[in-house]
């Protein structure tokens, strides 16, 4: 990685008390602004010398309790009820958010598989890169609020990974019991290169993720769980010295901890076709207990195809569109994660 400073030039000062609405101007030189560059906002709110926290969302375009959370956030919050500084980046990846889809629209990009990102590089891996270099460094949390996008749909959930360091381990499952969450997921990723997830914890940090719900959408319940999310890890870091929301005051059931642990937590169809849902989020599944079906509209003769379950658990995650194709991930199943009274 080149060493030279980011290409990407903001005109918030990160170490100034106060709030301040700025942006991050990334050079983009097209064909209709040949000096052209993408405004993309930030805001700093800072107060004192607590901790720093990172707020990231649109970190794919087609997922929005972030951005509606945390554009609140930022609106709401002033600088003398906070002890520390908070970081928002609501559209992570601004030209996806832009376009209302997965991938960024200029380079293809998922944000979320290219960091640490290039200097030298595209928009996306530019916008990276800056994150990498010019902001992870600051934060002592970062939380990362994602949804399924338009081609998945899960429970609301707070995420974390497995992580070897135990005292780190500890403090991110409290952290993601604290978000208040229905759902605490530890997830095993299927492919963890290139993700922010990976770049914050190889640098030793706290990181918390989110997957608030799906299908492009928001409803009134994955917004709650955002906001509500937000407020409890600025109050449980000690940069808000206000309570904790918790789920038990709302009459909700406290969150449930589960994880993925085995390959075969993840189905995922072999075959095209128009997709048929079996299981709501949320239901219990059994060994064989059918997910999902695909009806072949090209061969009416042609019997569905089921896919079943190759465990028992509870399914957090589905596919959402209508149409399917070979190698879409159909659903996840996930278990109780075992706590230390279970041995
Ligand atoms: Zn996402």
């Amino acid at each position: 990685m080149s060493s030279k400073p980011s290409r990407i030039i903001s005109d918030i000062d990160l170490d100034a008390d106060g709030k301040q609405f700025g942006f991050l101007n990334i050079p983009y030189s097209r064909n209709d602004s040949a000096w052209g560059s993408i405004r993309m906002p930030m805001i700093v709110i800072k107060n004192g010398n607590g901790p720093t926290i990172l707020f990231t969302g649109g970190n794919h375009g087609d997922e929005y309790e972030g951005p509606i959370g945390l554009l609140k956030l930022v609106r709401r919050l002033e600088p003398s009820r906070i002890n520390g500084r908070v970081i928002v980046i609501p559209a992570l990846n601004f030209p996806a958010v832009q376009a209302g889809t997965r991938l960024s629209p200029i380079d293809g990009l998922n944000m979320n598989r290219v960091f640490p990102g290039r200097r030298e590089g595209t928009v996306t891996s530019m916008i990276a890169h800056y994150v990498y270099t010019e902001v992870l460094p600051l934060a002592d949390v970062v939380v990362d609020i994602h949804a399924g996008g338009k081609s998945m749909t899960l429970v609301p959930c707070a995420v974390i990974h497995e992580l070897e360091d135990r005292a780190m381990m500890e403090r991110t499952l409290a952290a993601m019991r604290v978000f208040g969450a229905p759902l605490g997921l530890v997830l095993v990723e299927l492919d963890s290169d290139g993700m922010l997830d990976t770049a914050v914890e190889e640098m030793g940090k706290v990181f918390i993720s989110a997957e608030l719900g799906g299908g492009g959408t928001v409803t009134t319940e994955t917004v709650a769980t955002a906001d509500r999310g937000i407020h409890n890890m600025l109050s449980h870091f000690g940069v808000l010295n206000e309570p904790l929301i918790t789920r038990e005051e709302l009459g909700l059931t406290p969150t449930r901890v589960m994880h993925t642990p085995e390959g075969n937590s993840f189905v995922v169809s072999d075959e095209t076709g128009i997709y048929e849902n079996l299981v709501d989020l949320g239901a219990e599944v059994s060994i064989g207990t059918p997910i999902g079906r695909v009806h072949f509209f090209e061969t009416p003769e042609r019997e569905h195809v089921e896919y079943k379950a190759e465990r028992s658990g509870t399914l957090v995650c589905r596919y959402t569109p209508g149409l399917i194709k070979r190698g879409d991930c159909v659903g996840v199943i996930a278990n109780d994660y075992p706590t230390p009274a279970d041995g």
